[in-house]
């Protein structure tokens, strides 16, 4: 078809080159850093998706403070990335920094807790509810544990997960429906456990495929993010959050709401916004300010299945755990951010930015009569190169544009907006101001002109 999203292919692919050439010709500096510095890393990359943003060659960055990144260049960037949601809240925010300043001088690391740890599980459940916290590093991390517990607790093998879901590198979810079947997913390295034994994969927005997979009878839990965030953005229709509680009760699984991404939405993140009551809360990345720390908390009964269970484990090695995690750093952190950052003015500033920058895109998309649409989760903002609104990984699968993402990515970052890659999301942090956000919706517009 000439048509890719709406755009003539041989438009696309003129302003591809000129981006492309732009984006190296403005970093010279860079571009000698890396041909000199990057051989010892394998595949040149300290993390192999960095590979996989659309420039020619990674952004260098020299320094990054609230919303603002500078590279290597000099080049003064508004970043709506973020670190994918590890920043949600800004770069080093001000008591976040000071707090990792303190601790530096105390100790980084003891498998021991201090009396801010004691702080920040009161905080913690201030702003999440009544859980028994674990603190691990990562949300993948955080995750695995959960699933342990339901796994234990229910005596059942098989954790449901959504079509297009992402919960980090947890090998169990990394599954997709092909042909309406669970298969592991196409692109795994070195998989040899056969994962269709440990997962079962159901449409988001399904009820009647999840409880056909509950009937089984061997589902431990359902695992789901409050709304798909890595698959374009799907939301739930209305109903589909109270059907999940009734059918996981009905069936005797957990259900484990993992809300790393979904922490947009507001104070307490979309389960307290939305009051959706799961057994195992999951959140990390941001929960810190961008020290590695994820959480995940049992409620209370839940909690008391696990001591049951616990008393009747042979001693040794429960499979959960990583040394470094649950350190001094992390309480001071977490304390940091859950009584002085990730507050509920905080994200009164967040949803307002992302109100101005949703109505911006749209404003720019329907000028254009692009074919497109425009999703805001609180914070969150992700605008998709197809007609919505999605309601599923499938329609979500074919809505990506790859070829028309990278082009979009790349100018962006050429008029100084850099968003989060292999999707099209967008954050605002408490440090994002209107300023920034107008600058996005003008490049995201000029763009537009030259594509329609
Ligand atoms: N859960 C969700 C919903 C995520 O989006 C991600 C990462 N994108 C993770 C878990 C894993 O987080 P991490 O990479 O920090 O382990």
């Amino acid at each position: 078809p000439a048509l890719v999203a709406g755009i003539r292919r041989d438009r696309l692919y003129a302003l591809r080159q000129r981006e492309v050439a732009a984006y190296a010709a403005a970093r010279p500096k860079t571009e000698a850093a890396l041909k000199a510095g990057s051989q010892p890393f394998l595949d040149g990359v300290p993390m192999h998706w960095m590979k996989d943003w659309p420039m020619p060659f990674p952004m260098l960055v020299d320094q990054a403070k609230g919303a603002r990144l500078t590279d290597l260049d000099g080049h003064e960037i508004d970043d709506f990335c973020l670190g994918d949601t590890g920043s949600m809240f800004g770069h080093s925010p001000a008591p976040v920094a000071r707090a990792i300043r303190k601790q530096a001088r105390h100790g980084l690391t003891y498998m021991l807790p201090t009396e801010t740890a004691l702080r920040a599980a009161a905080l913690l459940t201030e702003t999440f509810g009544d859980f028994r916290w674990q603190i691990a590093t990562t949300a993948t991390d955080a995750n695995r544990f959960a699933l342990r517990v339901a796994r234990a607790v229910t005596g059942k093998p098989k954790v449901l997960v959504f079509n297009g879901c992402y919960h980090g590198t947890l090998d169990d979810t990394m599954v997709e429906l092909r042909d309406g079947q669970t298969a592991a997913r196409a692109g795994l390295v070195g998989q040899v456990a056969d994962l269709t034994k440990t997962a079962t994969v159901v449409e988001f927005n399904d009820l009647a495929g999840v409880e056909t997979a509950l009937q089984s009878g061997d589902i431990a839990a359902i695992l789901t993010e409050p709304v798909m965030t890595n698959s374009c953005m799907v939301l739930p229709e209305a109903g589909f959050h109270e059907g999940l509680r009734q059918l996981s009760r009905k069936y005797g699984a957990l259900l484990i709401i993992d809300e790393t991404h979904t922490i947009s939405s507001g104070y307490g993140g979309y389960s307290r916004v939305h009051s959706l009551n799961p057994d195992i809360f999951v959140v990390g990345k941001c929960v810190a300010g961008g020290l590695p720390t994820a959480v995940w908390g049992l409620r209370p009964d839940v909690a008391e299945r696990f001591a049951a269970y616990n008393a009747t484990r042979a001693p040794g090695h429960s499979g959960m755990g990583t040394t470094l995690s649950a350190n001094p750093l992390q309480f001071a952190c977490l304390a940091a951010t859950l009584s002085e950052v990730m507050t509920p003015k905080a994200y009164r500033h967040m949803e307002k930015g992302a109100e101005r920058l949703s109505k911006g895109l749209r404003r720019s998309i329907d000028r254009h009569g692009a074919p497109w649409h425009v999703v805001r989760v609180g914070a969150r903002v992700e605008f998709i190169c197809a007609p919505g609104p999605l309601r599923n990984g499938a329609e979500a699968a074919t809505a990506h544009q790859p070829q028309v993402e990278s082009v979009l990515h790349t100018s962006l970052l050429n008029r100084g907006c850099l968003i989060a890659p292999f999707h099209n999301m967008m954050l605002v942090s408490p440090a994002t101001t209107p300023r920034q956000i107008d600058r996005l919706i003008a490049a995201f517009d000029a763009i537009l002109d030259e594509l329609f």
